[in-house]
């Protein structure tokens, strides 16, 4: 009797271990399938260690960025618009860590749990973006080779027509490929619209406008003197110009250093970070659930000549591209940001949609009036300053920035802003690194870019 009790109990510890091992599987499985199954060992989708099986990509009009056609993976047949899309398409090795062949790898293999990739029949899932083909492909034509990044999206709805990202190369030449591999083109599989940073130099004077709007009730009437610059803290901050005494209007338009740095000491430090967080700043954003880079900036017991800098976007600042363009947005929106969105649509095989992509509401982040006189503000450097007929046809709204990146290096040019055109509600931002003066040079990018987005969306 005794000795059957024994037994029972080997036996019952036996069940129990081998119940635990299967709940431990259970949980494994679950959580690491898919990275069993996408393993680039992984024949059925891997060729060589490059992704070969899956489904379509296509731009906003169905023209196709990529598509798996004999067992290849191949791109849009235009060179330029393969350069173009590269960043969001992604390369075929997965280095491109943010492109949809990389982040989207189970949408576009058809991946399920219960199936594995054996499912599919054919290719996977497709997926439409909201990009154009052919705005991407005059971004990348306007940057002239230089390094930067180009993104344009509807500030009503969250689509994003254009993201494009330099250097970037052509993947269906094997040569460059390889030299993108090598490490050639430096940081050429980094998306600089998501998970870049640069200083926003003056284009942040919108800020330091926004925190003034809502602090002073004189902030129009209010006044600062400009020698050719002003001394702050025993050091000079030099001017372009010599403005003499000059109000924010005027201050703005002709992004007057003397004025701002003298108004974000004025507003101090609490103010100041307030509505750099408001604009996004110190806060984490992110596309189709990818992470973008959190843009930085901190004036936290810092002294007057570094609030000033700050003020200017200077100092520690950095924007990331895609946060800057959803504030951007928000103030053409009437002071509610509309977050940007890609991925369109993911349809099956069988034409079913599995998901549809949408731009929702954040919290405002600005008042109605607010948004409205940044608007105007913005609206009239166009005319006073960066002259309308540059940019014919378009109800442009602006602020330009030339934003200085270190002792005997050619600034960034830097140029923000959105379009007032009711059948075009579109914002932009324009990085060129080492472009020099953010209006000429990022102006012409930009204008570039909206005529062709006018062209192609109405
Ligand atoms: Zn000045």
């Amino acid at each position: 009797m005794k000795q059957m009790t024994v037994r029972a109990a080997i036996m019952l510890a036996v069940a129990g271990l081998f119940v635990a091992g299967i709940a431990i599987f259970v949980v494994i499985y679950t959580v690491d399938a898919d990275d069993w199954a996408l393993y680039p060992a992984n024949r059925h989708i891997y060729t060589d260690g490059q992704i070969t099986q899956a489904g379509q990509i296509t731009d906003r009009n169905g023209t196709v960025l990529a598509q798996t056609q004999n067992g290849q993976r191949v791109y849009n047949e235009d060179q330029q618009i393969r350069e173009a899309t590269l960043h969001a398409v992604g390369d075929l090795d997965g280095f491109i860590s943010t492109g949809l062949h990389a982040s989207y790898l189970k949408e576009l293999t058809g991946y399920n749990l219960v199936n594995g990739v054996y499912s599919y029949s054919g290719n996977g899932n497709n997926i439409q973006t909201t990009l154009d083909a052919d705005v991407c492909a005059a971004a990348l034509d306007a940057l002239d080779g230089k390094n930067g990044t180009v993104g344009v999206y509807n500030y009503k709805t969250g689509e994003v027509i254009c993201m494009v990202s330099t250097p970037t190369y052509d993947v269906e030449d094997e040569q460059a490929s390889e030299a993108a591999k090598n490490g050639d083109y430096k940081g050429v599989f980094v998306n600089r619209f998501l998970s870049g940073d640069y200083t926003p130099g003056s284009t942040f004077k919108i800020v330091t406008t926004a925190a003034s709007l809502d602090t002073f009730s004189d902030a129009y009437d209010r006044e600062y003197t400009c020698n050719g610059g002003v001394m702050i803290d025993g050091e000079w901050i030099s001017c372009m110009g010599d403005h003499g005494t000059i109000r924010l209007e005027e201050a703005l338009a002709k992004s007057c250093n003397a004025y701002f740095s003298q108004l974000a000491v004025d507003l101090g430090e609490e103010v100041m970070t307030e509505y750099a967080e408001k604009f996004g700043f110190n806060q984490s954003f992110s596309m189709d659930g990818i992470a973008a880079k959190t843009s930085y900036f901190n004036v936290e017991d810092t002294r007057d000549i570094d609030l000033a800098w700050a003020g200017m976007g200077q100092y520690t600042n950095m924007m990331n591209p895609l946060q800057y363009l959803t504030a951007i947005g928000a103030i053409a929106n009437g002071g509610v940001p509309v977050e940007p969105y890609m991925v369109d649509k993911i349809t099956t095989n069988g034409g079913l949609t599995v998901k549809n992509g949408k731009g929702s509401n954040g919290s405002r982040m600005l008042s109605a009036e607010t948004a409205e006189k940044l608007t105007e503000l913005m609206a009239n450097n166009v005319e006073v300053n960066y002259g309308t007929w540059n940019y014919p046809g378009l109800d442009l709204c602006a602020k330009s920035g030339t934003a200085e990146v270190g002792e005997g290096r050619t600034p960034n040019a830097v140029f923000v802003g959105f379009l007032r055109n009711e059948d075009l509600p579109l914002a932009f931002v324009v990085v060129v690194e080492g472009g020099g003066a953010g209006s000429s040079v990022g102006g012409r990018v930009a204008n570039q870019v909206l005529q062709a987005a006018k062209d192609k969306l109405t």
